[in-house]
């Protein structure tokens, strides 16, 4: 039964109250057997049999759970730097795309890639997320889009899954129409829904199913029968919506009551209330918003709604290549205009129910895993408004620290 004492400020997150309340305990202690939480509050009250465990010292440092990443496209080939530049000086997406880049080049670039070189590349990802704070990520399929390469995808997320010890949520992604089916539009339908999706439930290859619901991807009706098929299997829904236009994507996650709907820039007044009724998690990604120079989505307005708000990096190569949450929660600040208490809140809690996973992870009380990161800063103010490359000084997951050291 080990503690983690001298805890300068312990921020629990629980899920109760505002986005903004974290249920911060000053001068704390945690404790856990087993790699679950059996007791967290005041160091002075902790109980008596607790005393002599042995301890860990936190150095009067700010202690948060793990931090979830529960948005990304982390296994990928190639790079595609320099239509950031390309944009910048005005080409268009469907430009790029018709000049070979796009998401047709990394779909390319993967599918060329082994499975091994997917892992291993992957894996140095994985480990830098780790070193930042991150105990959980979510990692979409979507650039293989032909069968064969999609499980590719899948099955090298299994593999890292076994091969590290971050906990990985594998996400199927229906992500576009490939170039071989872009006459036959139908077929690939019916290959997704027919073939595709029964053989990734069937290959427990994934948690979650997501599509890219947008011009130029799938239409909102497209977008509802994959989604509801994958729900007829099993698995969890998410929806990439109304990020580049308002195109009902809220709405529908809303009604198909998806974990959460994602991107969001574009969303509706009935997007919004749909949402809140189902209980669908906004996750939002600030990252690819400033880099396709998008307006923001409207944070506050979910917040003032009673939409809980997640906060994720959405690491990919054509909208955004940094591997890094922390900074894309340190942006979320200004550009989402949240404080970082929210902010935290939103790459906890809330971006573990995104991933239907928050009565396991998330917060620190009793029940839960012991995941957590000690931060090199007395308050999420500190640790996101001074915001310096890495701040964490340890990474803990399931009370064992993989951080620096360890595996
Ligand atoms: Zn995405």
């Amino acid at each position: 039964m080990p503690i983690l004492r001298n805890i300068g400020l312990l921020a629990t997150c629980r899920a109760a109250g505002a986005q903004g309340e974290i249920h911060a305990i000053a001068k704390a202690a945690l404790v856990w057997r087993a790699g679950v939480v059996l007791w967290a509050g005041r160091e002075r009250d902790l109980p008596r049999g607790y005393h002599a465990l042995s301890a860990m010292d936190a150095g009067k440092r700010l202690v948060i759970p793990g931090l979830v990443d529960c948005h990304t496209h982390l296994v990928f080939g190639g790079w595609r730097f320099p239509e950031f530049s390309q944009r910048l000086l005005g080409r268009s997406y469907l430009e790029i795309a018709r000049a070979g880049g796009g998401l047709l080049s990394t779909a390319a670039a993967t599918r060329g890639a082994t499975a091994s070189a997917l892992v291993n590349r992957a894996h140095g990802f994985l480990r830098a997320l780790a070193l930042q704070g991150v105990t959980c990520v979510e990692i979409k399929s979507g650039y293989g889009l032909l069968p064969e390469a999609e499980m590719k995808i899948l099955k090298v997320i299994r593999e890292l899954a076994a091969r590290q010890p971050l906990r990985l949520v594998p996400t199927f992604l229906a992500h576009a129409v490939p170039a071989e089916y872009r006459q036959r539009r139908g077929a690939y339908l019916r290959l997704l829904v027919e073939e595709m999706l029964p053989a990734v439930a069937r290959g427990k290859l994934a948690d979650f199913c997501d599509v890219f619901m947008e011009k130029g991807a799938f239409t909102r009706g497209e977008a509802g029968r994959i989604l509801a098929a994958a729900g007829r299997l099993g698995l969890g829904l998410k929806l990439h919506a109304d990020q580049l236009s308002s195109g009902g994507g809220a709405e529908l996650a809303g009604a198909l009551g998806a974990a959460s709907a994602d991107h969001l820039e574009y969303v509706s007044a009935q997007g919004i209330r749909a949402l809140k009724r189902a209980g669908t998690v906004a996750a939002l990604l600030p990252l690819p918003c400033l880099h396709l120079g998008l307006q923001p989505p409207p944070a506050r307005r979910f917040i003032e709604a009673g939409v809980p708000v997640a906060v994720a990096s959405d690491f990919n190569p054509g909208t955004n290549p940094a591997c890094h949450l922390p900074y894309a929660l340190a942006l979320a600040v200004p550009l989402l205009r949240m404080t970082p208490a929210e902010v935290l809140k939103g790459a906890t809690i809330h971006a573990a129910r995104a991933l239907r996973r928050d009565h396991v992870l998330g917060s620190l009380e009793p029940g839960k895993s012991a995941d957590f990161s000690i931060l090199e800063a007395e308050s999420p103010e500190e640790w996101l408004l001074g915001f310096r490359e890495n701040s964490c000084a340890a990474t803990t997951i399931a009370g064992r620290r993989v951080t620096p050291g360890g595996t």
